[in-house]
């Protein structure tokens, strides 16, 4: 604790400056500054300092410059959606840090993209304005009186003096680190929006050096997306849009490759299938086929009038039965019923259509020689 300093506690949606104390050529390192009632606590990286020493602080201006960048950059931004989206706009609250500011207003819809960019121009061009930035402690009353109660956008400071800062036209109380004119904050590049809750737009925001930073970032995802589809950026859509127009394509053209081909396996089994009093029979393994293209092929070879019994590794069993099993009554929920009790469990279903399965699936062949028992009978 020390009896007055210059670096700024956390507060109001800004984090704490850093800095150093320094006694008699030792650097203290300031980690962190947090207010506790009228104290200002610094935290340091070593102990050291005792009760009466005499220190001289520093603050890290490129710190404390990018965060005051960003609040008075906040300020703009919260000025420029009201003149763009309307009156109603109000601060829901604020976060900056040395990278990125959000700010949170009422909205009652969506923010569009022609909004978004008119409220990036209009903040920057009221940074262009080189408007200053004006500070001064007025007693409550008159404050409220001259102001009215939009002063309170960002929350409502105790006491009997309040600090007022006045970008243009925008004023409010607030107590952050600002720069001293509109200049100083340099570009201002809004990133993105989000709907955090009902009827509040959350705007994300990049000003300075972070905004030249975020965007050279973003040139970097266009160059990386150029490079990959070997165009110039600013054929980037056209060809995106080409390319991805013959994916699908070409996915349509592999599913129906694959039911061909299954299609042609089909036809082989049955012809494979084997003559056992009168009906062709078909039991076969189909890998780790899902329960509807093991549906789809017993139908279809049950239609060639097989008696079909097909397991899957996944221990998913079918069974269908063509017309010459079924006018010798045999029933595709008997022949399921018996396969699956191998598998640990059970099954049913039409006497020409049935399904079931069990969870000892590593007993397939168990389970398939069953079936076929029950094809005989
Ligand atoms: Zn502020």
């Amino acid at each position: 604790v020390l009896d007055r300093t210059l670096l700024y506690p956390e507060g109001g949606g800004q984090p704490a400056d850093h800095g150093t104390l320094e006694r008699a050529g030792q650097e203290f390192a300031v980690v962190d500054v947090q207010k506790s009632g009228d104290a200002v606590l610094h935290k340091l990286n070593q102990p050291g300092l005792q009760k009466g020493d005499r220190v001289t602080g520093k603050v890290d201006m490129r710190r404390r410059l990018a965060h005051a960048r960003h609040h008075t950059a906040t300020h703009l931004v919260h000025d420029s959606a009201k003149r763009i989206l309307g009156r109603h706009v109000w601060q829901a609250g604020a976060q900056k840090s040395e990278e990125r500011a959000r700010l949170d207003i009422s909205h009652y819809r969506r923010i569009t993209e022609a909004e978004l960019k008119a409220i990036e121009l209009e903040a920057n061009r009221r940074v262009m304005e080189l408007t200053a930035v004006d500070t001064q402690f007025l007693p409550r009353e008159e404050a409220e009186k001259l102001f009215g109660f939009e002063l309170y956008q960002g929350g409502v400071p105790p006491g009997k003096q309040i600090r007022v800062v006045r970008v243009g036209t925008d004023i409010e109380a607030c107590a952050g680190t600002h720069v001293t004119n509109t200049g100083m904050i340099g570009a201002i590049k809004i990133l993105r929006t989000e709907r955090i809750q009902d009827g509040v737009e959350r705007i994300e925001f990049a000003a300075g050096e972070a905004a030249v930073r975020a965007v050279q970032e973003r040139d970097d995802l266009l160059a990386g997306a150029s490079g990959v589809l070997r165009v110039p950026a600013e054929q980037l859509p056209r060809t995106a849009e080409g390319v991805f127009e013959e994916w699908k394509g070409q996915a349509k053209e592999i599913e129906r490759l694959k039911e061909e081909l299954a299609r042609a396996r089909l036809r082989s089994l049955a012809a494979e299938a084997k003559e056992w009093d009168g009906l062709k029979i078909v039991v076969q393994r189909m890998g780790k086929a899902d329960i509807d293209e093991l549906l789809k092929a017993a139908a279809l070879l049950a239609e060639q009038d097989c008696t079909v019994l097909l397991g899957s590794e996944t221990g998913k069993l079918v069974a269908a039965v063509g017309k010459s099993g079924l006018e010798k009554g045999l029933k595709a929920g008997a022949i399921i019923k018996a396969a699956a009790k191998a598998l640990g469990g059970g099954g049913g279903g039409r006497p020409e259509l049935a399904q079931g399965g069990g969870p000892n699936a590593e007993r397939l062949e168990e389970a398939l020689a069953a079936g076929r028992e029950a094809m005989r009978a």
